[in-house]
């Protein structure tokens, strides 16, 4: 087993995989986690296997710094899965660094989402006398598998057998000399999807990866189902029953705009967001300015809808990557300014109607706003195109504890003085539903509603459950009547960051 290193990490990522006959896996790997890197961008690894060996790349860092071309030619084979990490405030090094692999055993692994719960993993894992020291959430399913590896069982025979240990979400992604296996927990929080070539089957995080490479797409991995390639051809297993739970949140933020998710272009969703916020908080403005670049789309829609002109008032620096991922608060005020420079003349003397599309801790907007009010903004109004986030994320998107979470803490008019806006608007979880043309019962939105689709074990504990406010949720400067219902708020407030 690799030494799989030191620090307690949950990992929130993309996962890739292919399999087919020629010799040049690896790059079609690389091509596939180039299109996937929105999903994590502090290290980056590829593993192969030329039929009768397993051998792997990894470093910390963005995929063009990452692989040089002799990284992948020392990759032959045309089995591969590869991995980008999100990175988060617990930690780093390399030995965390997926795909991991067993060189004893011959096999790979590599992990999309977390689990919240460990306890069974653990138990399994100390019964067979290995160590979970140091570990986290996928070296434990890793290691599982291991177990039924080394007795003998074939790849796919050791998930199917380990399946019931992982408690929590994973999409996921494993090879040995002989197969490809991608599987999805029983309710595919995380997305996977599977796709064609002449001559190849690929799996990835999202759809878009396959556009890169040319692939074709055939259809998602269900949930608690276990797909199987190798030299017969793609079979699937249903390991458990599934019901389908996709996080909202992937519409909302995590997935870039040209995927499809559940038969929906991301892109088309994100537009429909803003033509509900158009329906939900008409408003009197000059220009609409989206945050770039994941608002764009439902700043486009909400414009259209409304008719008031949309520009880019501000600008994006693309050489720096998600602002979110910084662990301090103090590295993240600093980084927005890096990131994004307004563009004065679009909105001087304006009323400026700004969209984002989630207000987490709050950091990113106070600071934005703040800047346009610079650049002579005369009103600056938010419109946010999805609810007040205000329960932490268990399943693999790094969302800080409850406590961290403006929400949770603040109505919506505390936010509003704290953010020093105009006015505040969320858009309704129903209009943010509605948006999806897909139905509630297949979403989970537990970072909006609290509600867990998965057991979380132990974590129950970690946050507080508040009433859910269904309703429009605004907040408008000199409005002392709220059109929200009154929320209660933590105890425990904080001093904000
Ligand atoms: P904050 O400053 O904490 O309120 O962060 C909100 C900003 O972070 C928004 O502009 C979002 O686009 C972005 N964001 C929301 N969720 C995530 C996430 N899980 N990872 C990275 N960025 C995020």
């Amino acid at each position: 087993m690799a030494d799989l290193g030191t620090t307690q990490l949950s990992e929130k990522c993309a996962v890739f995989g292919v399999y087919g006959p020629d010799d040049g896996a690896s790059r079609v790997t690389y091509y596939g986690l180039w299109a996937l890197q929105h999903r994590g961008q502090e290290s980056s690894g590829i593993a192969t296997s030329d039929t009768k060996k397993i051998h792997r790349y990894t470093a910390d860092g963005l995929v063009a710094h990452v692989y040089k071309n002799e990284d992948l030619d020392k990759l032959p084979g045309g089995i591969s899965i590869g991995h980008n990490r999100y990175a988060t405030s617990g930690g780093s090094g390399a030995d965390l660094n997926q795909p991991f692999v067993d060189q004893k055993l011959q096999f790979s692994f590599a992990h999309n989402g977390n689990l919240p719960d460990t306890t069974k993993l653990e138990e399994f894992l100390k019964k067979h006398k290995v160590s979970t020291k140091d570990f986290n959430d996928s070296c434990m399913m890793f290691a599982a598998i291991g177990v039924y590896v080394k007795q003998g069982l074939a790849l796919d025979a050791a998930i199917k057998k380990a399946f019931p240990l992982f408690t929590g979400v994973f999409s996921a992604v494993a090879m040995d000399n002989n197969q490809l296996v991608a599987f999805r927990d029983q309710c595919g929080v995380r997305p996977l999807s599977i796709a064609t070539t002449d001559d190849a089957f690929v799996v990835a995080s999202e759809t878009c990866a396959f556009d890169t490479i040319g692939a074709t797409f055939l259809r998602d991995v269900l949930p608690g189902e276990m797909v199987i390639v190798d030299k017969d051809g793609l079979r699937s297993e249903q390991i458990v029953k599934g019901k389908q739970k996709l996080d909202i949140f992937e519409f909302v933020y995590f997935a870039r705009p040209d995927s499809v998710l559940m038969g929906q272009r991301v892109n088309s969703v994100r537009e429909r967001f803003g033509v509900e916020m158009a329906k939900e908080f008409p408003i009197d403005a000059d220009v609409i300015v989206p945050i770039p670049d994941s608002a764009v789309p439902a700043a486009i829609g909400y414009a259209q809808a409304s008719g008031i002109p949309f520009n880019t008032g501000l600008i994006k620096n693309r050489y720096i990557h998600r602002t979110f991922i910084q662990p301090t608060a103090e590295l993240r005020k600093r980084d927005v300014k890096m990131k994004l420079n307004p563009v004065s003349d679009v909105m001087a003397d304006k009323r400026v109607v700004l969209v984002d599309d989630s207000i987490v801790r709050g950091t990113t907007m106070r600071q934005v706003i703040q800047m346009v009010r610079d650049a002579g903004a005369k009103e600056v109004h938010i419109l946010i195109s999805s609810p007040p986030v205000r329960f932490p994320d268990f399943y693999g998107i790094n969302t800080p504890d409850q406590s961290d979470l403006i929400a949770a803490r603040q109505t919506v008019q505390e936010i509003r003085e704290y953010l020093s806006a105009d006015s505040l608007h969320f858009l309704s979880y129903d209009g943010m539903v509605e948006a999806t043309h897909l139905p509630h019962s297949i979403f989970s939105l537990s970072c909006f509603d609290g509600v867990y689709p998965v057991d979380i074990g132990e974590r129950a504990k970690d946050f507080e459950k508040l009433q859910v406010v269904n309703k429009t949720t605004s907040a408008i400067e000199g409005q002392t009547e709220l059109f929200e219902e009154d929320q209660p708020i933590l105890e425990t407030h904080q001093a904000l960051a």
